[in-house]
């Protein structure tokens, strides 16, 4: 078969449409698509383009419906190194600097926007307060029980934290100005607690744990 390229100004979509044509050329042999014994299907050239990816321990993080879905969106793109932050615009050329935004202190990665700055400990500090010491750092939410409501809700705070601090990220950036970790604190409390309520409706009593009163939900 011949060679499947795209001009060097075409637009995104069409160079990896044309990627994919030629990486699929693998699958034949004169003509004949040697993948699945009842020829070229959509399905076995999908999972066998697939089958090269590994798989990743997150992704309960990201899909499960207690968490809100804008969360979600959000963490996914933490997860796959897929936010701007300012070490890799730097690296690019396309910012002065690559002080993080928020503190002005130390460069800015995911790691430390999400992990090691003064402003996000200090929410996770005021958070942990408010959830009873339960611990919501990514390692150890990955090591526990999944099933359990506790952890459900663990997770939908870990997301809402990862929202809200990149969207104070980029208030800073663009607005120069961010909330007060307590103001902050209470709004991701809110969101969480309306959320969890909203999943907990209609179950049996016996699912209200103390622990669930006591960070207010009921
Ligand atoms: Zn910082």
């Amino acid at each position: 078969m011949a060679p499947i390229y795209s001009p060097p100004d075409a637009p995104w979509v069409w160079k990896n449409v044309c990627k994919v044509k030629e990486k699929l050329k693998d699958g034949f042999s004169d003509s004949i698509w040697t993948i699945h014994p009842k020829g070229y299907t959509i399905k076995s050239s999908y999972d066998w383009l697939c089958s090269d990816q590994s798989n990743v321990d997150w992704t309960a993080l990201i899909w499960n419906n207690w968490n809100i879905p804008k969360h979600s969106l959000v963490t996914w793109l933490r997860m796959q190194d897929g936010m701007n932050m300012k070490a890799k615009l730097y690296a690019l050329g396309c910012s002065p600097d690559d002080l993080c935004t928020i503190c002005q202190a130390q460069t800015e990665t995911i790691e430390h926007v999400f992990t090691n700055c003064e402003y996000v400990k200090m929410v996770k500090q005021e958070l942990q307060h408010w959830f009873g010491g339960s611990d919501i750092q990514t390692h150890s939410l990955l090591a526990a029980d999944r099933k359990s409501i506790k952890w459900k809700i663990r997770v939908a705070m870990f997301n809402a934290i990862t929202y809200h601090i990149w969207l104070q990220r980029n208030n800073a950036r663009i607005h120069y100005c961010i909330l007060r970790p307590t103001v902050l604190v209470s709004r991701i409390v809110n969101e969480v607690r309306r959320r969890i309520q909203g999943k907990l409706r209609g179950l049996e009593e016996e699912y209200v744990s103390t622990w669930l009163r006591n960070i207010g939900v009921y």
